[in-house]
């Protein structure tokens, strides 16, 4: 075609009011990529109950008397959680320790009074009315693993649901990950605390914040940390309270 037929086929298409006739280029599909979970991690399973149809009474009420994973032999008390069933932020730890198994509450040892004043603190500071009766806590595993080891992943795995379903029926605004094994149960995510604390990720559709675990700050040659983890708090109640 030469350039007085091309001009002739264009004011054709104009005159039509066909606005160009020319192809447009679609712009390549960005790439999906599907990033396999490494073996190490635990497969939690989610089967999401239907929404607003459970309560943390019945959730806890299915656990009973749990017998589900080798954990249940050596317990005293099952570690439910503790808190406000609306609360506008939960906080998850990994598993109850010594004290937490005699009383049935997560975070009442050394750590949890850690956990008590950094949450309390920080929102004091920051001009921020909440205390801990306000926020609700819980662990991955709800029996104490013993000598406090980390919990294996098919303790994680068989105990890690009933975490989910606290969360779907509490449904907070946000979560606080505290510790890597927690970060791994809600993230299935291979990175270390280190790397993922003070940034966001989700749980679904909530935002989850890494932070690390209280213990690991009670270390007095972790006292940076300490800080950081005020940090991390910080960003999470201005997140929620602003
Ligand atoms: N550490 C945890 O991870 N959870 C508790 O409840 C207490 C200590």
């Amino acid at each position: 075609m030469n350039r007085e037929q091309l001009r002739k086929y264009l004011s054709f298409y104009q005159d039509l009011g066909v606005k160009s006739v020319y192809r447009r280029e679609r712009a390549p599909a960005a790439p999906v990529v599907i990033e396999a979970p490494p073996e190490t991690l635990p497969m939690i399973i989610e089967q999401p109950p239907a929404p607003g149809s459970e309560t943390l009474t019945s959730i806890s009420a299915d656990i009973g008397d749990c017998h589900r994973c080798g954990l249940s032999a050596g317990r005293n008390k099952i570690v439910f959680g503790v808190g406000d069933e609306n609360a506008k932020v939960v906080f998850v730890g990994e598993g109850p320790g010594a004290d937490e198994d005699e009383q049935g509450i997560p975070f009442v040892g050394r750590a949890g009074q850690l956990l008590t004043q950094m949450i309390e603190n920080t929102a004091r500071k920051e001009g921020i009315p909440l205390l801990r009766k306000d926020v609700y806590i819980c662990n991955v595993v709800k029996c104490r693993p013993p000598a406090n080891r980390t919990p294996l992943p098919e303790e994680m795995e068989t105990c890690g649901p009933f975490m989910f379903r606290q969360l779907a029926a509490i449904r907070p605004k946000a979560i606080c990950a505290l510790g890597g094994t927690a970060a791994k149960a809600l993230l299935s995510r291979k990175e270390g605390v280190t790397s993922m604390r003070g940034k966001w990720f989700k749980w679904r559709d909530i935002p989850v914040m890494v932070t690390y675990h209280p213990s690991y700050l009670l270390r007095p040659y972790n006292q940076n940390a300490k800080r950081e983890a005020w940090e991390d708090l910080k960003k999470l109640f201005h997140f929620v309270y602003d």
